[in-house]
């Protein structure tokens, strides 16, 4: 039902969406489609190294959509070499071409951008290219690239500005090195590649890489997939190790020089290991994954005294997401403590617009229980709670762990490594065994993770697990019948399907 309210009319907009990504798209398409007048501000600041994108934000431009099908490119690489073991002649040396990628990727990246205006357009949201602050709690001010101004009213604003890629604070970092932002349209291959970080962009980044035929190193200060089942996080590192890329642990970049411009280009980076040694290499390309930061700095923030968490600079936000000033909200990546996912972006921004206009709507996100997948040569998906984390929240005598190797079937005629792909469920032995973390490695881990996610949201307990029927042959049926429980120390290795 719609609904509108007499004092929208002395304001120009009911709302005025800051951010054109996942997030502010939805919140301003979902406000339009229930008869709201709405105006949306997306501007995309250039990298250092002078990347810009179209309208969609991180995930269509820069984030999920670019890496995934970059994953897909050196998943078909992996599995050319298969596909000669199933009878396909293929000639010895495959060869992978950069450009012929990347310019498929971006062409459906335009299509994309593409896609959004026209859906703004249909809607009638007025979607504004330009750089917006907010000048008072009603008002915001947007900057076009040609430094015309314009000024509108709002009865409400959603900030959706989302994070851009931190830099390393070392001797030539900005000018020498590239980070996600730049690499999925880069012009030319990046050759030898060093991946500083074990952030999940830096392992996905460098985990295609390496799949498409490059020399590939990333480096790491301490753990790989920081919040991450450490276990799970190893056993991707350790694949990824036996797959070509080199990892060195136990160590951080302290400066990059040029030694040769070019495309690419050549420099040395120096390192200093935990034990205070020092390493030198070149390499073409440094990509930097060391985190995101969030985009509340110049947007205005401060004129209207939204408060801002004082370590991560991100907007503290209730349950609802809105912040301390009444009638401005924030979603997405800048949100404190929210899982910075495209998914989640969408929803929160969906159900805000709905709760903001839709009479009598007051559903909020859940945030509990929210699938994700690091997309890695080998992928991991997981649910809740990791192992470490379950342990510290219910305490290690009142968990139960059943965990597998298995074997994909599609693996046995190539002979692919046994005993590499993994399934683990962590359960509270306290409440019938509820399922409260769930962690899969293996081929296709995205796709497996996804249904259980809804088992898991419905309170699933290992009898139901049990219980259900597995489809056969499957990678994802190994949890249907999970037997061996890490305390038995028994052997979860496995020969055979
Ligand atoms: C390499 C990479 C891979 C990823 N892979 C995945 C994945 O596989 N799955 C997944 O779920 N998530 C993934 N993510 C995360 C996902 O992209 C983000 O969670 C999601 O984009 C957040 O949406 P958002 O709306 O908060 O912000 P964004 O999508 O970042 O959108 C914010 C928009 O606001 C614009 N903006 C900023 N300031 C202003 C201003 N003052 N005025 C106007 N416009 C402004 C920005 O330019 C941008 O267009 C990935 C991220 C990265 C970097």
């Amino acid at each position: 039902m719609i609904f509108t309210k007499a004092s929208t009319t002395q304001y120009d907009y009911d709302l005025v969406v800051i951010g054109g990504g996942s997030g502010g798209l939805a919140a301003a398409k979902e406000a339009a489609q229930l008869g709201k007048k709405v105006a949306l501000f997306d501007y995309v600041n250039p990298s250092p190294m002078g990347t810009t994108w179209g309208l969609g934000g991180t995930c269509v431009n820069v984030g999920c959509i670019p890496k995934k099908l970059m994953h897909r490119a050196s998943i078909l690489g992996e599995e050319l070499h298969d596909a000669k073991t199933f009878g396909w002649e293929i000639p010895e040396k495959a060869t992978h071409n950069w450009e012929t990628m990347k310019n498929a990727i971006q062409d459906h990246i335009g299509a994309l951008n593409w896609g959004y205006r026209v859906q703004l357009r249909d809607k009638k949201v007025n979607y504004v290219n330009a750089y917006a602050e907010i000048v008072n709690q009603h008002t915001i001010r947007g900057t076009r690239k040609n430094k015309t101004e314009t000024c509108m009213s709002a009865e409400h604003i959603i900030i959706a500005t989302g994070e851009r890629p931190r830099y390393l604070d070392i001797p030539g970092s900005q000018e020498y090195t590239i980070t996600s932002d730049d690499l999925f349209s880069l012009p030319y291959c990046p050759g030898k590649t060093l991946c500083v970080g074990a952030s999940y962009v830096s392992l996905e980044c460098a985990g295609f890489l390496a799949g498409i035929g490059l020399d590939t190193t990333v480096m790491v200060r301490s753990i790989l997939l920081r919040g991450f089942d450490q276990q799970c996080a190893e056993i991707v590192g350790g694949y990824m190790e036996k797959h070509g890329v080199k990892f060195i642990r136990g160590a951080v970049p302290t400066k990059i020089e040029e030694i040769e411009s070019g495309q690419p280009g050549r420099y040395r980076v120096t390192s200093k290991k935990n034990d205070g040694t020092e390493i030198v290499d070149e390499y073409n390309t440094i990509l930097v994954a060391v985190g995101r930061d969030p985009c509340t700095q110049n947007i205005g923030i401060e004129n209207v005294q939204v408060q801002l968490h004082e370590k991560s600079n991100r907007v503290i936000v209730d349950a609802e997401e809105r912040t301390n000033i009444s009638n401005i909200y924030a979603i997405g990546d800048i949100g404190e403590g929210r899982p910075e996912l495209t998914p989640v972006a969408i929803q929160a921004g969906k159900l805000l617009a709905r709760r903001l206009f839709q009479r009598g709507f007051t559903a909020k996100v859940d945030y509990a229980n929210i699938a994700t997948t690091v997309f890695t040569p080998i992928e991991y998906g997981c649910i809740g709670f990791s192992e470490e984390a379950a342990i510290q929240k219910f305490g290690e005598a009142n968990i139960e762990v059943y965990h597998s190797y298995f074997m994909p079937l599609e693996w046995t005629v190539p002979h692919r490594e046994e005993n590499t792909c993994y399934a683990k469920i962590i359960c509270n032995k306290l409440d019938k065994e509820r399922v409260v973390g769930f962690h899969v490695v293996g081929p296709n881990a995205g796709e497996i993770t996804q249904g259980y996610a809804i088992a898991m949201r419905k309170g699933a307990t290992k009898e139901d697990f049990d219980s259900t029927i597995g489809i056969h042959p499957t990678c994802s049926e190994t949890f249907t019948t999970l037997q061996v429980t890490k305390r038995s120390g028994a052997s979860a290795e496995v020969t055979g399907c």
